[in-house]
């Protein structure tokens, strides 16, 4: 009751309460071309099928008896490979609001918001199948996160924040990926935060000691730390001409949300709470799809490079 009794800013009523919650999503507009797409697919395995059949009479190679049954034939070719999976993880949710906004915007609001926009323009490409850590206001543990990209065989993670700094009149968008030491203060100082968010998450999370932790950072492998970067600066070029950036909008620190060993994974800050002009384009459906849109352009520009995996 706890998370679903918090309620939501009033412009927030649009926020999806879906009842897919958890699972992960049949492409909704995508889904009938896909369908009609997988019924020309079969179409033309009938068709060809018939056309080796024929050829085969012809040769003479398969004279049957009128009457007798003949077997299926061997499936030529590889099956078509599944859509690659990409994992949005909207922050925070239930009892952990992330950041405030200076009129009172909750960071976890307009991340659940983000993500579902973003969602449903990934959807929209037919490309990728999506999953989301949550689709309701409620408490994931960061561990969890990533557990569930990992249980899901994502191809790719991205979580969607938008915090607050000290400063105030620092505004602007930024993508970080995952390293032991931050690229700079600031960012530290963001890392921090965001990992206290598992204080919410009580002592079931908290067992984990610094070596582990360590440990845990280390596994992170120089393929996912190579896509990691790919995929950042797929986002900084498509935010570029469109939202307004920090200045070295790539940054690095030590998130444990970004610690997957296995996935490239990438911490988006659409912008700050703690800063009005940040907070009021937010909470605008018009520039969150904007956004959105960018993310959209990174993540097919990510897929569409060479030498990124699909498997997943
Ligand atoms: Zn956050």
């Amino acid at each position: 009751m706890t998370s679903e009794s918090e309620k939501t800013p009033g412009f927030f009523l649009m926020a999806e309460r879906s009842a897919r919650a958890a699972g992960i999503d049949a492409p909704h507009p995508a889904q009938n071309s896909l369908n009609r797409r997988g019924l020309l697919i079969t179409g033309a395995g009938l068709l060809t099928t018939g056309l080796l059949s024929t050829q085969a009479q012809a040769a003479g190679t398969t004279r049957h008896a009128t009457g007798q049954t003949l077997h299926a034939p061997a499936v030529v070719g590889k099956a078509r490979p599944a859509l690659p999976l990409v994992m949005l993880d909207p922050g925070h949710g239930g009892k952990d609001p992330g950041a405030i906004g200076y009129t009172g915007t909750y960071e976890k609001h307009v991340a659940e918001a983000a993500a579902t926009e973003l969602r449903q323009q990934l959807l929209a490409t037919g490309r990728y199948r999506v999953a989301m850590t949550r689709t309701t206001d409620h408490f994931v543990p960061l561990d969890g996160r990533v557990e569930l990209a990992q249980e899901h065989g994502a191809s790719l993670f991205i979580s969607m924040h938008a915090d607050a700094l000290h400063n105030a009149g620092v505004r602007g968008a930024s993508v970080y990926t995952h390293s032991h030491g931050a690229s700079d203060s600031q960012t530290a100082d963001l890392a921090k935060t965001e990992n206290s968010a598992d204080r919410y998450g009580g002592p079931l999370v908290q067992g984990t000691s610094p070596e582990v932790q360590q440990i845990l950072a280390s596994l992170v492998t120089e393929e996912a730390r190579r896509g990691s970067a790919h995929m950042a600066s797929a986002v900084v070029s498509s935010f570029q001409s469109r939202i307004n950036l920090l200045s070295h909008p790539h940054r690095h620190a030590a998130f444990a949300v970004l610690k997957s060993a296995q996935i490239p994974s990438v911490l988006v800050e659409m912008g700050f709470m703690s800063n009005r002009l940040d907070e009021a384009a937010l909470r605008q459906a018009g520039h969150r799809a904007m956004v959105a849109g960018a993310m959209c352009t990174a993540v097919n520009r990510y897929f569409a490079s060479a030498g990124v995996g699909l498997a997943g």
